[in-house]
């Protein structure tokens, strides 16, 4: 019985990340190639210039950020941004084949088109 429960909750905890997630980039947040150091989920960029989990609902600090990053970790977090926003967007997939709700649909849309955005600037930025 407890095992149902823990899977349950650990559902919508994901299910509370994506809708986070989408609702950051509605509001205009960057995504960043940055990986949480204590979760691996893609870091936020905020308005306010700081970094941001959205699963963790914390700030993060990245030591040294950016500037000294070699271009063999950038790639790799790149890989794992690609990876984490494919999987993202087979969710929402999943979700959309069945909600029958006009304004989940449409929530659900606008989430898929911001990661779809973002998994562009990813690729993009994986040709540099
Ligand atoms: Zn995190």
């Amino acid at each position: 019985m407890s095992q149902n429960i823990e899977k349950i909750n650990a559902k919508a905890t994901e299910e509370q990340h994506i809708k986070r997630m989408a609702d950051l980039l509605r509001q205009g947040q960057t995504l960043t190639e940055l990986a949480c150091p204590v979760c691996a989920s893609p870091l936020f960029r905020l308005k306010s210039g700081e970094l941001w989990c959205a699963r963790c609902e914390k700030k993060v600090i990245v030591v040294k950020e950016e500037a000294e990053l070699t271009k063999v970790t950038s790639a790799l977090s790149l890989e794992t941004l690609e990876a984490t926003l494919l999987a993202k967007i087979q969710e929402i997939q999943e979700k959309m084949l069945h909600e029958t709700k006009v304004e989940e649909l449409q929530k659900l849309g606008s989430a898929l088109s911001g990661l779809l955005e973002n998994l562009e600037k990813v690729r993009k930025a994986k040709k540099i």
